[in-house]
């Protein structure tokens, strides 16, 4: 039988007043469970354990876990949490701890942010692939290996005003300040995105601008716009209220309900999605030598 965990309150009132977030609020409802992308994909990142091993100040037992790294920094976990508990602060608390021991080097650190640029390639490629009718969500090995390092199309067309035959801004009624007409393109919504790949993968700021200058056409066919993690990041931190979020959201609407994706899209994305995040975790496990 194994030792029995032994509380410590000391680490637990450390963790505590870093993170800003009281732990011992969570009532286990399991919503953040339920809300991670890469749990719902994967079924190896569980937030909640994390937020249970800060509430018993475990904080060395947290450090043994490679979850840590398998987290995306989306905050969607903190988002849900009615108990405002902030399970993705707690992570990343975890996380700023592994580095200042010094188990990882910086180069690893340097190639890990590169897995995860070249992850949001593989995203493309795949949101791509779905968007045929006839394809099969089927994610080989091969195949991984090809999307991390096929560039992408240059999908963007140069830029014209006014081409698109029907508005892509959400209605302001059914949002409010939702249109991207008041961006001032400070970046700050790029810097925020967890999925941010430059913009010819993913960049809220290059879909702002694209929906300002009427180019629904290109954004409805471009699987961009499939890449959203759907955080509010990107609205949470903008200075000017556009809730690039909800215009994502918005446009995904639009590209079903305008036949720019057929009806079938969003159940083979969702399949792909259950190739593609494994195999990130594999690639991490590489990577930091959990395996
Ligand atoms: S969502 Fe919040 S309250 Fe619910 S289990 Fe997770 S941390 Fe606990
Ligand atoms: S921040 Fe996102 S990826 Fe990380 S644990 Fe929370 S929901 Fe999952
Ligand atoms: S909601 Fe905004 S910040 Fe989050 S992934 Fe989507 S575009 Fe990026």
């Amino acid at each position: 039988m194994s030792e029995p965990l032994v509380f410590n309150p000391k680490v637990r009132r450390v963790i505590q007043s870093a993170v800003g977030a009281d732990s011992h609020m969570c009532w286990t409802c399991r919503s953040c469970l339920n809300e991670c992308p890469v749990n719902l994909a994967t079924s190896r990142l569980q937030p909640l354990k994390f937020v249970r091993l800060a509430n018993l100040g475990l904080l060395d037992e947290m450090l043994d876990l490679p979850q840590i790294w398998y987290c995306l920094t989306c905050n969607r976990c903190s988002q849900v949490c009615p108990m405002q508990v902030k399970p993705a602060a707690i992570i990343g608390y975890a996380r700023s701890r592994w580095v200042a021991s010094g188990r990882v080097s910086q180069k690893t650190l340097d190639d890990y942010r590169m897995l995860l640029y070249r992850f949001q390639r593989v995203r493309w490629h795949a949101a791509k692939a779905c968007m045929k009718k006839d394809a099969t969500p089927d994610l080989a090995d091969s195949l991984w290996r090809e999307w991390m390092e096929k560039r992408v199309d240059k999908s963007l067309p140069a830029i014209r005003i006014g081409s698109a035959a029907f508005s892509v801004q959400p209605s302001r009624s059914a949002s409010r300040n939702a249109d991207g007409f008041s961006c001032f393109t400070c970046k700050e919504c790029s810097n925020a995105c967890p999925a941010f790949g430059g913009s010819e993968i993913f960049d809220p700021l290059a879909i702002i601008r694209m929906a300002n200058l009427g180019m629904g056409e290109s954004l409805l066919t471009s699987p961009s716009i499939w890449l959203c993690l759907e955080c509010q990041r990107c609205t949470d931190t903008c200075s000017q209220r556009v809730r690039g979020h909800e215009l994502v959201r918005h446009l995904r609407k639009l590209a079903i309900e305008t036949g720019a994706v057929d009806k079938g899209f969003l159940t083979r994305w969702y399949l792909m999605g259950k190739g593609l995040y494994p195999k990130l975790l594999n690639e991490i496990d590489r990577l930091f030598g959990f395996q």
